[in-house]
């Protein structure tokens, strides 16, 4: 047998009570009635025990009964409030459906044949309201759960439909593209993908045939600037049964920089390696090379010494010592290279070093060509050799002058920088600290990128190697002297555009 409908019942007067425990009938008919004419027992049994419904007086003789409904709102608002009352205060009864009993009945016969059918509706009644306010509850979590991550993912989210309408998207989609929601909803699947990207076609043709995507794209910006993303994208029906899409999508950018970056550290380092190995090679040769020349050098000056101007051999001979000299000013370049040149370094500040020679140099160059000084007005003191300072400048700028045939610009700028751990970390062989730098930048015809890979390989040169202009040591040598001033190297170059040497030496 089902549970007893507990009810609770106030009422003052004593016949009413007695009238409605007969009416329940007791347990036996499933009803227990607990009663009371005291709003203290009241208030006592209704916190103590546990009811299902709660009727009262609304005539009871301490008040208008409506403090019966305030307290069970205010203590068990789960328990319904069953009003009874004289057909007289039915004003009374209209206000206590105001405060929130569930109804009211009047003290007739006609209404007390109908009580225990009133009971059983009002708790029905309330258990229900209660399943759909626990369902409302619920719902309402869920909306607020999924609002909470729609609005703070960190992945851009697209609620579309198959045909490229855009419905909602979220904050970190419109930052992504650079747009409002209003504008990517306005312009649909227009403000979001790269049309141009050749993966665009089958990655739809595929969501379409297997319900889902999960892949790479290429997304646009606002201002029409292309970015990679990684997505998924599925395709669901709604509450209506309306075909839809969400895509989630996450920026590569950074992914792939970093990518970028180790690779191009990777290719130094592999850069590196190969000029120690062909320095050490260099080094080998070069020594052995020397002595033979000093011999050829001693013997051919010997038989200078023999014979007179107008011999017949001398001017062979001439040519022979000349390129002996050729010969050791390559070797020389050549340890240059390999970092094996004798140094003396000295406290010293790179403009001086362009201000002794500088005018000297720029003279010859042709008049086309404007040369810019643009000096640090408080250099930083570096350690160097100034002889080696003044033969990278001398190979820079030659390359600059040779690479502006038609004239333009050559300016020369120093100045103090520091070189963070972010830049030493796409950096291969340079620890942060503070650099002077001299930059040679020119307007001449620049480099493609093969050709900007090799530039510091010894004999690399895209110059005619038979003529005096081309021998390839020039930037090789560069490297090896600012290598061995702890230095640092790089050059930007566009085809067409220029070219800009960057050298960094470790300030004192
Ligand atoms: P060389 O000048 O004898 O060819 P370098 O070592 O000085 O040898 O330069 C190597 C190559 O680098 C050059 O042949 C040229 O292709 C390229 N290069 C160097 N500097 C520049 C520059 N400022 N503009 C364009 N190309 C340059
Ligand atoms: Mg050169």
């Amino acid at each position: 047998m089902d549970e007893p409908v507990r009810v609770f019942y106030v009422d003052d007067d004593a016949n009413y009570r007695k009238l409605v425990v007969r009416l329940l009938g007791g347990k036996e008919n499933g009803f227990h009635v607990t009663e009371t004419d005291s709003l203290q027992d009241f208030q006592k049994y209704l916190l103590q025990d546990d009811f299902d419904v709660v009727m009262t007086d609304l005539d009871v003789r301490w008040d208008t009964g409506l403090q019966v409904i305030d307290f069970v709102q205010a203590w068990q608002p789960s328990i319904p409030v069953i009003v009874v009352t004289n057909s007289r205060s039915e004003e009374l009864a209209v206000e206590a459906m105001k405060r929130g009993a569930a109804d009211y009945i009047f003290k007739n016969s006609q209404h007390f044949k109908v009580l225990p059918a009133t009971i059983r509706s009002v708790i029905k009644n309330r258990k229900l309201d209660e399943v759909q306010r626990q369902s409302g509850l619920a719902l309402k979590t869920s909306e607020e759960n999924y609002r909470k991550i729609f609005d703070n993912c960190f992945d851009g989210i697209l609620f579309t439909a198959p045909d490229g309408r855009i419905f909602n998207v979220n904050h970190a989609a419109c930052k992504m593209l650079g747009r409002t929601v209003e504008e990517i909803c306005q312009l649909g699947r227009d403000a979001v993908v790269d049309k141009t990207d050749a993966r665009l076609f089958d990655a739809l043709e595929k969501r379409y045939r297997e319900g889902e995507f999960k892949g790479e794209l290429n997304y646009k910006r606002k201002d029409a600037s292309v970015f990679p993303v990684e997505l998924t994208s599925k395709i669901f029906k709604d509450g209506d049964g309306e075909t839809r899409t969400v895509t989630v999508f996450r920026d590569l950018s950074d992914r792939r920089q970093v990518e970028k970056d180790r690779e191009a550290l990777l290719m130094q380092s592999f850069h590196a390696q190969k000029m120690e190995a062909i320095g050490t090679l260099v080094v080998g040769i070069a020594h052995d090379f020397n002595n033979m020349l000093q011999i050829i050098l001693s013997a051919s000056q010997l038989l200078m010494i023999e014979r007179k101007d107008n011999d017949r051999d001398f001017a062979d001979l001439q040519q022979i010592v000349k390129t002996v000299h050729d010969g050791a000013d390559l070797v020389n370049q050549l340890l240059l290279f390999a970092k094996k040149g004798g140094m003396r370094k000295v406290s010293t500040k790179l403009n001086d070093v362009i201000l002794s020679m500088g005018d000297e140099l720029f003279d010859t160059f042709p008049k086309a060509i404007c040369v810019e000084l643009d000096l640090d007005p408080d250099p930083a003191t570096v350690f160097l050799d100034p002889n080696l300072a003044l033969r990278i400048l001398v190979n820079a700028s030659m390359n600059a002058k040779e690479a502006m045939p038609d004239g333009g610009l050559l300016k020369i700028t120093t100045n103090k920088v520091s070189l963070d751990s972010d830049y030493c970390r796409t950096h291969h062989g340079i620890t942060p600290g503070d650099f002077a730098m001299l930059s040679i930048a020119d307007t001449g015809c620049g480099m493609d990128e093969r050709t900007l890979s090799k530039i510091f390989e010894p004999f690399f040169s895209t110059k005619d190697m038979s003529s005096a202009k081309g021998t390839g040591l020039g930037l090789s040598v560069v490297q090896g002297i600012v290598e061995q001033h702890n230095g640092h190297i790089t050059c930007e170059s566009k085809l067409g555009i220029g070219t800009e040497l960057k050298i960094y030496f470790p300030v004192i």
